[in-house]
């Protein structure tokens, strides 16, 4: 059976980086087995459902650059639920209640003071065509809520291990409400089963809803697919993210000049022993990924280790894979370029400083003009190469008697203005002699 994964987003928010990790791994998980990534949009709760959270979503994966092979909306498939549901009805496993938020609540209140688990009583399953009838005429809408089966359901979790959850335990969920439309568990296995699913990877959030989706399947003569359940991502203080939690949301890692890849290098390790390495393209990252690596402690992302990732990501990142998020910043940069800047960069726009350096008129900083003056009487003829600037400021010390600081620093304030940066026996030959020569003799240029 070909893998199947699926990564299943409410549009009801952005998504944050424990979102993408979600998505991540399930990606890593299909390519890894040969097999397919679904994108699948949860959105039947069409109160809260927005078009530009689903435009964003989608946006935010193609940014990590993770493709899906197939996209579904919940939206369309209504009629599916609805079949299923009729099928459950008509095997019994669907049952009509009739209790009011406040009458559940009270239940709950009262099984919790008397030390019992607050497991729905079934008390609706007690009422008879009479009763219901009515209930219904006192304006009350059933919601229906699946049966299930006496017993202890089990299945091996890829990250949990071996669980088990004996229904008695459960209350039966409620898979339709009041109003007709049917709740997250309903429309979540029909479509894992009828979309061939073989692998549910998600948050541990979601563990407890396994077992009654395993019976779920069954009743639906389908055979549940494989579980994993990771742990939930917290922020570096040990905080739950939130969905509406801005500052760790993608869009604005992204709008921080963050390079997707340093988000999937850091994300397909968290919470695995594997060493966190900046890893330039996805394929690096298929090769190490191995389910079984995730551990159940909980991990913690820190937008700091992101930020470091990020830079040295780009300190490693070799031109081929610069050359595009070069232009995407508007540079058509060269190799010999991304070679003098990169090791300066904590994010890629950070290189159109750089490039205005070597390309562009810049006012330079002349300490005392009498030395730049002769170190421009000193400049090499071209072509110039990296050992140009060695011959240059060796003979510049020899005429000057300045070395060091005092010999370096003022031709760097000259040459571009700046008083850091990149190493200037690379930036010397692409700011080429006409700029340099004027620009020692303090003329913009
Ligand atoms: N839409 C659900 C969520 O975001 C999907 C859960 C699942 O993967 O089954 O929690």
């Amino acid at each position: 059976m070909t893998v199947t994964v699926r990564f299943a987003p409410s549009p009801t928010g952005r998504l944050h980086v424990g979102n993408a990790r979600v998505a991540l791994i399930n990606w890593l998980y299909a390519k890894r087995h040969g097999g397919y990534f679904l994108l699948r949009i949860d959105d039947t709760d069409a109160e809260r459902s927005r078009a530009e959270f689903e435009e964003s979503i989608r946006q935010d994966l193609r940014w990590l650059g993770l493709s899906w092979d197939r996209k579904v909306k919940q939206s369309q498939r209504f009629d599916r639920y609805e079949a299923a549901a009729d099928r459950l009805r008509a095997d019994g496993r669907l049952y009509p209640c009739y209790e009011t938020p406040d009458e559940l609540e009270y239940k709950r209140k009262r099984q919790l003071a008397r030390g019992e688990p607050p497991v729905y009583d079934r008390a609706a399953l007690r009422l008879n065509a009479v009763d219901r009838r009515k209930l219904e005429a006192e304006g009350r809408q059933p919601h229906w809520r699946f049966k299930l089966k006496d017993g202890e359901v089990r299945w091996d979790d890829l990250v949990r291990g071996p669980c088990h959850y004996h229904s008695s335990h459960l209350s039966d969920p409620v898979l339709i409400r009041a109003d007709g439309t049917p709740l997250y568990t309903l429309p979540s296995v029909v479509d894992d089963a009828e979309l061939g699913i073989t692998h549910v990877i998600r948050g541990e959030d979601h563990v407890t809803n396994t077992a009654a989706q395993i019976q779920l399947f069954r009743a639906l003569g389908a055979e549940p697919p494989a579980f994993a359940h990771l742990p939930l991502l917290t922020d570096a203080a040990g905080q739950g993210l939130s969905k509406r939690l801005g500052s760790l949301s993608l869009g604005e890692l992204r709008a921080d000049g963050i390079d997707g890849m340093a988000v999937n290098s850091l994300l397909a390790k968290l919470g695995t022993s594997d060493p966190i390495r900046p890893r330039s393209n996805l394929d690096q990252l298929i090769d190490e990924f191995d389910i079984r690596k995730f551990s159940r402690a909980t991990p913690k992302f820190d937008a700091a280790e992101l930020a470091h990732l990020n830079a040295r990501l780009l300190h490693e990142m070799p031109f081929a894979e610069a050359e595009l998020r070069l232009k995407q910043i508007g540079l058509e940069a060269d190799e010999a370029f991304w070679n003098a800047v990169r090791a300066n960069l904590a994010e890629i726009s950070q290189a159109r400083e750089w490039w205005h350096i070597c390309r562009e008129p810049v006012v330079p900083v002349i300490e005392d003009a009498a030395f730049a003056g002769q170190a421009a009487e000193l400049l090499p003829p071209e072509p110039w190469a990296a050992d140009t600037w060695k011959a240059w400021t060796a003979a510049v010390q020899a005429a000057s008697g300045r070395k060091g600081r005092d010999l370096f620093h003022p031709l760097r304030l000259a040459l571009t203005g700046r008083e850091n940066g990149p190493e200037l026996k690379t930036l010397l030959p692409l700011i080429g002699r006409a700029r340099a020569l004027a620009r020692l003799r303090g003329e913009t240029a």
